[in-house]
């Protein structure tokens, strides 16, 4: 079955369906219909939060989860009873309730007396998912639009990695196509549910936290579609989180290569793994805020690179930096070809690499979060000696496509570093020149990402966020 032309993937984040007002305004940049429309939702925000926390608790034994389920209930039930009629409603109500038994009943986790539980820690933390989907398709029905929810899990399909499951794109294409072409041939606009996805024997999976907007371009890549939009809670890609830097400033038009850079280097307004999909595709991504859904957004395309220099500045504020030395005689090249596919084999995120050939040592930086992960792994690293961490490190990083060739861009960086007294542990920049890299304390990096933002003219008016921002 062919496309009906244009599909465009919408994807809505958990900020900007949270709540009557949440829900109901997505409600109404979808409703005017158009294009032929496929919604991917992520759970409102908190759900997944409350999720996990409520199995983590019923895993040792706790009472969390009973409470859990019924915040989450709770929850959705005050957005429905708001925004749904009596029929509607019901259904709804249903479906609640069947997603919280059959997902989040006592005794259908892991628990302390039975481990392995009757359900994945996967499936229960993504169900959030399932009940905006379901609510979400609901308003759209009660305002007359023709909407469906759908289920992820049963389209796209990964290799089950506990930690990091990767989507299988032969055996997702068949089945995204199979069941959302036809509905939109019928004029149905399919709710999808982000985050979740499936193995092909049928458990649940998911695409890790914050993954909604890997289902997003996937689902985008896979049925085609003409372009993917990530609607979240601010204007677009900005020159660095505005949580941290008042004055940043909307990009209008970014590279792939550039969103690939900021979001593998912590820029969460795109998950790490969300660019390369619509890349390959060259599907074009554009991000929209939800409150201002006139404003320009930014778009992210192949494009040439603009004037020199650099375009924004991101950071991974929780990262550790290992120093792995090797064992007598074992050599650099040894442990390093050990390490990597250790951690290729447990897909550790490498965050930057630096070596002392004189010691042999190899240091790597990696998200705090991979830590237990990348320690196991190290377990079967057969030529090391030692190994020490240092856990409250940030990673602070300089992007910009066009800094290839520009002179002076690392000597600005740590110039700018070195005046502020912040002290550097450790550097990397590609020989792409795309990001240029450093590892700082953890305290000094709101300090460094200003310091680099200011030095490289970044700042400036146009971007903004709706909440406050942290000090
Ligand atoms: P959603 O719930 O819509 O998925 P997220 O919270 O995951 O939204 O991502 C949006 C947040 O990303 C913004 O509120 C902002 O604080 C943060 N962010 C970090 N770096 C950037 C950046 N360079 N540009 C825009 N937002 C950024
Ligand atoms: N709900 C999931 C999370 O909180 C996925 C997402 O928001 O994209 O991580
Ligand atoms: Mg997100």
């Amino acid at each position: 079955m062919t496309s009906p032309l244009p599909v465009l993937v919408m994807k809505f984040g958990g900020t900007s369906i949270l709540g009557p007002q949440g829900m109901g305004r997505v409600a109404e940049i979808l409703a005017p219909g158009g294009p032929s429309t496929v919604a991917v939702v992520s759970a409102m925000a908190g759900t997944t939060d409350v999720l996990l926390h409520g199995v983590r608790s019923a895993s040792t034994g706790g009472s969390g989860l009973a409470a859990a389920a019924g915040a989450v209930r709770q929850d959705h039930l005050r957005v429905a009873g708001v925004l749904l009629g009596r029929r509607e409603m019901d259904s709804f109500a249903a479906h609640l309730d069947y997603v919280i038994s059959g997902y989040l009943a006592k005794g259908a986790l892991p628990t302390a007396a039975n481990p392995a539980g009757g359900c994945s820690l996967e499936a229960a933390a993504s169900a959030g998912e399932l009940l905006s989907a379901a609510l979400l398709a609901a308003v759209l029905r009660e305002r007359g639009v023709a909407a469906v929810a759908v289920d992820s899990a049963d389209l796209l399909i990964t290799d089950g990695h506990p930690r990091a499951a990767l989507p299988l794109v032969a055996e997702s294409r068949e089945r995204v196509r199979g069941r959302l072409l036809p509905l939109l041939q019928a004029g149905t606009l399919p709710v999808v549910t982000g985050f979740r996805a499936g193995t092909a024997a049928g458990e649940v999976t998911t695409l890790g936290r914050g993954g909604s907007d890997h289902s997003a371009t996937l689902l985008g890549a896979l049925l085609p579609a003409a372009e993917v939009w990530i609607w979240t809670d601010v204007d677009g890609l900005l020159t660095a989180d505005p949580r941290l830097v008042a004055d940043a400033r909307l990009l209008p038009e970014v590279s792939y290569s550039e969103a690939m850079e900021l979001s593998y280097f912590g820029a969460k307004v795109l998950h790490r793994s969300a660019v390369p999909p619509a890349a390959s595709a060259a599907i074009p991504i554009r991000i929209k805020n939800t409150m201002r859904p006139q404003g320009p957004g930014t778009v992210i395309e192949g494009r040439p690179p603009g004037p020199g220099g650099a375009r924004a500045v991101t950071l991974v504020e929780e990262a550790c930096l290992m120093t792995l030395t090797a064992s007598p005689g074992a050599g650099l090249n040894r442990l390093a070809a050990e390490v990597f596919d250790d951690f290729a084999d447990a897909r550790i995120t490498t965050l930057l690499v630096t070596q002392s050939s004189a010691e042999d040592v190899v240091c790597v930086a990696i998200p705090r979060v991979e830590l237990a992960a990348a320690t196991e792994a190290l377990r079967r690293t057969r030529h090391l000696s030692a190994q020490d961490v240092q856990d409250q490190v940030s990673v602070v990083v300089v992007v910009g496509e066009a800094m290839r060739g520009t002179a002076g861009i690392a000597g600005k960086m740590f110039g700018a570093l070195g005046k502020q007294g912040i002290n550097v542990i450790a550097i990397s920049q590609g020989s792409s020149e795309l990001a240029v890299a450093a590892v700082v304390q953890r305290r000094d990096v709101g300090d460094a990402v200003r310091a680099l933002h200011r030095v490289f003219g970044l700042g400036g008016s146009g971007g903004s966020r709706d909440a406050p921002l942290r000090s």
